[in-house]
């Protein structure tokens, strides 16, 4: 009877352990969430950092480009040429 106490409460307590570890990852795969994001230079809306083309006019300002923006601007050189 004791060994079976014993061994419910050691299976409760890996289940906690493991809920636990599970809540602990859960914390850690939420962080991308909170990636850098800049503004898109042109249509003022605000993206991840990483998926922004970032140039660098006149040796202090950063300039971000989406891709949509990117794209506009391509079409425009494909009209003009
Ligand atoms: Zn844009």
């Amino acid at each position: 009877m004791v060994v079976t106490i014993l061994a419910a409460v050691f299976l409760a307590l890996m289940i906690l352990i493991a809920w636990a570890g599970y809540k602990f990852l859960g914390r850690q795969t939420s962080l991308p969430d909170e990636v850098p994001t800049s503004t898109c230079s042109i249509c003022k809306i605000k993206f991840p950092t990483k998926e922004l083309v970032v140039r660098q006019i006149a040796d202090y300002k950063l300039m971000y480009f989406c891709k949509k923006c990117i794209l506009n601007l391509y079409s425009d050189l494909g009209l003009k040429n």
